[in-house]
């Protein structure tokens, strides 16, 4: 018998059951479609490129697309624990506050919102106005910049963008290196971040 009952261990899913189970009260069941998430390709950042239509990959197409000469385009999709967070590009970029905010839902405006996204963080630039530390999600800067980057950033500068050292800092615009969601070189996904440390627990069952 299960409290709650989570189909999907995907970004959100593995949130939900790592934030559910903290209550030792309640019993958390996670359900995942696909596999644990050993593929060493999940884990080394580069690795990502290799993921696509393998196993951990719902593989996706579009149908055929008259614009592209009727081809069909890959749509990845994570099938694995971790999700689409466990193949992704790692960015961490949140969404533009008026996104939130045109949305109009009461409770999930920017403002409301802003907390949590400071509490999942734990950015390596440390805690201020706009990133948190701390929390189970490591945020850190990229560690091999390849010189065409910063030259793409340099050019960008030259013919009259704002540079940006911060895409979740005051303004989203403008030109810059972003963050990514890794720590020591490796992938954070949200299984690696959150799942990973609360599977120990006693009133969380997870089903790969
Ligand atoms: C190639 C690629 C690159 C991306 N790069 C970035 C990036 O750099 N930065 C960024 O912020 N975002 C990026 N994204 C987007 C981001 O990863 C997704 O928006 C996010 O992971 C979606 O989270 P989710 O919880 O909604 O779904 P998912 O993480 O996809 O989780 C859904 C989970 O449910 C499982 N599932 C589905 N059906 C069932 C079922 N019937 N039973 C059991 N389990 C089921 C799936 O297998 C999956 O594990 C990228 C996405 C892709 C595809």
């Amino acid at each position: 018998m299960y409290d709650y009952v989570i189909v999907g261990a995907g970004s959100a899913g593995c949130v939900l059951a790592s934030r559910l189970s903290e209550d030792p009260d309640v019993q958390v069941l996670l359900l995942e479609a696909g596999p644990p998430d050993v593929n060493e390709n999940i884990h080394v950042p580069l690795g990502y490129l290799q993921l696509g239509r393998t196993e951990v990959d719902w593989d996706y197409c579009s149908a055929a697309e008259p614009e592209c000469h009727g081809r069909r385009i890959p749509l990845p999709r994570g099938k694995v624990l971790g999700g689409t967070s466990s193949i992704n590009a790692m960015v961490y970029i949140r969404g533009n506050h008026r996104d939130y905010d045109d949305w109009g839902v009461p409770g999930w405006s920017w403002a409301d919102l802003m907390p949590y996204f400071l509490k999942a963080e734990d950015n390596e630039r440390g805690a201020s106005r706009w990133h948190g530390a701390g929390g189970p999600l490591p945020v850190s800067e990229e560690r091999s910049h390849n010189i065409i980057s910063r030259a793409f950033v340099e050019a960008g500068v030259q013919a009259g963008l704002t540079r940006n050292e911060d895409f979740n800092g005051e303004h989203q615009d403008g030109v810059g290196l972003y963050q990514v969601t890794q720590r020591g070189g490796m992938r954070a996904s949200t299984a690696v971040a959150y799942l990973h440390p609360a599977m120990e627990r006693p009133n969380l069952t997870v089903m790969p």
